[in-house]
């Protein structure tokens, strides 16, 4: 749905978090490409500048730059911020009076009628009585394919004739002891015309509908925005369905809808069958657009096995070069209970950096066995391993199902770990040599 926009956001925020440390230019930077992908993405321009600007101004305060996971909290703020331009909370249908009425409006070809009947459907399984009622004077085409959808899905339908007065009066009679609801589809046009408004003006003085919604095409990007934003000027629409939104990649027009309009996004049309309707929630689509699905669990993963003192503790510890395998090991035990070692070392607050830039690498397939090793050792062997001489290293192997060489192997990378940090501290060596980035 939002594929290159997705692709692109994953790109800047991973293109941050390998830098590690995140500085006000760093920022600068990240946001100046997050406006880039949006535009590309057809998001209105208005939109853009409020979203990146509230971006930029929170991802630069003190809490964010001192944190020790920065990258985290800059995604979790575009999510946030991307939260509110959509809408901030799920807005579902508001129906009151019985039967309920639900006018849909929109221009031809919007996917009008299907959405009618998906409509019906949707309520249908919620226990609701639909009908489907045509009130297009023009096309009797129209009405026809309402039939032929209403059958398909079981429901009662109604086709007006006439005068729109007639046709309303006529319809809220036929429905009264029928339905529960009545689900209305009005006349489309090419464009936008008046005559259409003062017809549907009319239709909503009489049916008094509890909800007006408007069925845009997604795929039609600003042009949807819009005729949107016409639509509720003219007769005051109470939500919007986008339709088309499995085919868009830019997706622009969902974002930029709610905020542009002040009218609520209620639901997405994601084909053409016509269980092909998604109630609207404007945080899920968030996460999708930024591939949270992945990122933030991973986030979440992250911070649930690192609390934010642990972090702090480590980051002590490495600076005083007092890092020893007790730390490594509830480091090791940590990154396994998460999943994969590769996707998740970015997120390791200060460690991931460090543990690209060892001299050996180490790869999920050897954390197990690291761990045997550690754990084979003794609690004191853990805290000075310089004590671990030939004899220890054998009963080490031995305990742990490895052999003496990859024993040495572990200690040499610990001892260059030791070495690294104790030239850091003595500030040899800059920060950056760490994964640090100043
Ligand atoms: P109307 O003129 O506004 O009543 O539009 P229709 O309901 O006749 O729909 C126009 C075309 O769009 C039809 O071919 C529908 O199958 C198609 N359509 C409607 N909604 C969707 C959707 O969510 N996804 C896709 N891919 N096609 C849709």
């Amino acid at each position: 749905m939002f594929e290159a926009l997705t692709e692109k956001l994953e790109g800047i925020f991973s293109k941050l978090a390998r830098r590690g440390i995140v500085r006000e230019k760093d920022i600068d930077e990240a946001v100046r490409e997050i406006r880039l992908s949006l535009l590309e993405a057809d998001v209105n321009l208005k939109v853009v500048d409020e979203l990146t600007g509230r971006i930029r101004e929170r991802a630069k305060g003190e809490k964010v730059l001192k944190s020790l996971t920065p990258v985290q909290q800059v995604v979790k703020i575009v999510r946030d911020e991307l939260v509110r331009i959509l809408g901030e909370k799920d807005r579902s249908l508001e129906l009151k009076k019985r039967p309920s009425c639900i006018m849909l409006v929109g221009l031809q070809g919007s996917g009008k009628t299907t959405t009618s009947a998906k409509l019906a459907l949707f309520l249908k399984k919620r226990g609701e009585k639909p009908i489907l009622a045509s009130l297009d004077p023009y096309r009797p085409a129209a009405g026809e394919q309402l039939i032929i959808l209403a059958k398909s899905i079981d429901v009662p339908y109604f086709v007006g004739r006439g005068s729109v007065k007639d046709m309303c009066g006529e319809l809220l009679n036929h429905a009264k002891d029928k339905a529960s609801v009545i689900i209305a589809d009005t006349a489309g046009r090419l464009h936008i015309d008046e005559e259409l408004m003062e017809e549907l003006r009319e239709m909503k003085e009489i049916l008094k509908p509890d909800e007006v919604i408007l069925v845009a095409d997604a795929m039609t990007g600003q042009e949807a925005v819009r005729i949107a934003e016409e639509f509720h000027k003219k007769i005051n629409l109470t939500g919007i369905i986008l339709t088309k939104m499995e085919g868009d990649a830019r997706g622009g027009a969902a974002l930029s809808m709610t905020w542009v309009t002040g009218v609520p996004v209620k639901f997405i049309g994601v084909g053409e069958k016509l269980k092909a309707l998604e109630p609207f929630h404007p945080d899920r689509m968030a996460q999708r657009i930024l591939g949270m699905g992945d990122v933030l669990t991973l986030i979440e993963k992250a911070e649930s096995v690192i609390d934010e003192k642990k972090a702090l503790e480590y980051e002590r510890k490495i600076k005083e070069a007092k890092f020893d395998f007790e730390d490594f090991l509830e480091q090791l035990r940590a990154i396994r209970r998460m999943g994969s070692l590769t996707e998740l070392l970015e997120l390791i607050p200060g460690f991931g950096g460090m543990m690209r830039k060892l001299p050996v690498k180490i790869t999920d397939e050897d954390l197990k066995r690291v761990e045997a090793i550690i754990l084979s050792m003794t609690k004191e062997e853990r805290k000075k391993p310089w004590i671990i001489d030939f004899s220890r290293k054998r009963r080490i192997a031995r305990g742990s199902g490895t052999t003496i060489q990859e024993v040495n192997a572990l200690l040499n990378q610990f001892k260059t770990m030791e070495k690294l940090l104790k030239e850091l501290k003595k500030g040899k060596l800059p920060f950056k040599f760490l994964g640090g980035g100043i």
